[in-house]
């Protein structure tokens, strides 16, 4: 049976990434060897990682003046990575999920953060809006899509500060005006490839100026100056980011990912507002196109297991909501086509006409 995957992360990839993922593992451009059995200075690596670089700024629009990097340790190192490289005295975070918390705590440890605003208390079911920024902070950190609790951040906000965003999941979704931005970064493993590497977005010039020691790794600097290769680099899943972004611009590039990510998440929510069963999670200005959030209505309640396993029986997988929310959660990232999204919808109609 066909399966829909609508896991949160690692999540679905286009078919041919993967593929052509294990056609590299296998024997990278003929030559007889694996890309796993290569040098990360090879003949056959250095076009990957010039090209990956090369095609993810083309997409995103990336101005001049900013590098884009591929390094290690998720996004949850550049919780620490950011305040190290930019906070000098001051940050302003907004809490917006369990990520943008997460942040908040390792910047707290390099100076004053200054939380905004936050929707902690509604267990993060809204983004704030109209907090004020204090003008002498060094940036601001968002969170543009909170994975757990399903609410997105759809445009750049227009603030007095630099930004820092966090886009492990909607990076590429959307186009962006990076220009606005000091710093973008996240786990590649929701939207972009497999786990393994974290993208990073930095403005040169806004590097270089806090007043403190950075170890070498964590100093942007050094990936900066040697174009991520200062160290062994995750080369597969680089190779397989590449796959992606050749994908991605062979579809029309985030244009055309906005305009199907819209359609996905307007045919899923539709569903979920008319259907007797469900209900969503978010305040509604606020939802989520990638990771679209519902549970049982009240009173169907006691159905929320029974509807998971007639969904599994139906071969969508991952639907089960993080435990922060409970119900149902899919994830709706770019690979997903929007059969998949019409196979969970009428999945949900079937199980309310039986009930
Ligand atoms: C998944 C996720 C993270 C954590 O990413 P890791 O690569 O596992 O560290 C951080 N922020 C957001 C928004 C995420 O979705």
């Amino acid at each position: 049976m066909k399966k829909h995957n609508f896991n949160a992360g690692p999540s679905i990839l286009p078919e041919e990434v993967i593929k052509q993922t294990a056609d590299a593992v296998l024997d990278i451009d003929g030559i007889g060897l694996s890309i796993l059995e290569i040098s990360h200075r090879s003949k056959e690596f250095l076009p990957i990682i010039e090209e990956a670089s090369a095609l993810f700024k083309e997409l995103l629009n990336v101005p001049e003046g900013y590098s884009v990097l591929f390094l290690g340790g998720g996004a949850s190192l550049q919780f620490c990575m950011v305040p190290y490289n930019f906070l000098n005295k001051k940050a302003a975070y907004l809490n917006t999920g369990s990520w943008a918390k997460k942040a908040m705590k390792e910047a707290k440890l390099f100076g004053d953060v200054i939380e905004v605003a936050s929707s902690e208390s509604d267990n993060y079911t809204y983004i704030p809006k109209n907090f004020k920024v204090p003008s002498d902070v060094d940036y601001l950190h968002i969170t543009t899509n909170n994975t757990i609790y399903g609410t997105e951040l759809l445009e750049d906000l227009d603030v007095n500060v630099p930004l820092i965003a966090d886009m492990s999941s909607d990076i590429f979704s959307r186009p962006i005006d990076v220009s606005k931005y000091n710093c973008i970064y996240g786990g590649a493993q929701k939207n972009l490839g497999p786990s393994g590497v974290t993208f990073v977005i930095v403005k040169n010039e806004a590097l270089g100026k806090v007043n403190r020691e950075i170890p070498t790794m964590l100093n942007y600097q050094t990936h900066v100056k040697k174009n991520s290769m200062f160290n062994t680099p995750p080369v597969l899943p680089v190779y397989s980011s590449l796959m992606t972004l050749r994908w991605l611009k062979a579809q029309g590039g985030v244009e055309e990912m906005q305009k199907r990510a819209k359609q996905r998440a307007e045919l899923l929510y539709t569903e979920i507002d008319r259907n007797k069963l469900f209900t969503g999670t978010t305040h509604t200005e606020d939802r989520s196109r990638m990771n679209i959030c519902f549970v049982m209505a009240p009173e169907y309640k006691e159905l929320e297991k029974d509807f998971l396993e007639f969904a599994t029986q139906k071969g969508l997988v991952g639907i089960k909501g993080h435990r922060s929310v409970g119900g149902f959660r899919a994830s709706c990232y770019n690979a997903m086509p929007l059969e998949g999204v019409q196979c969970l919808v009428n999945c949900m109609k079937e199980f309310e006409q039986s009930h």
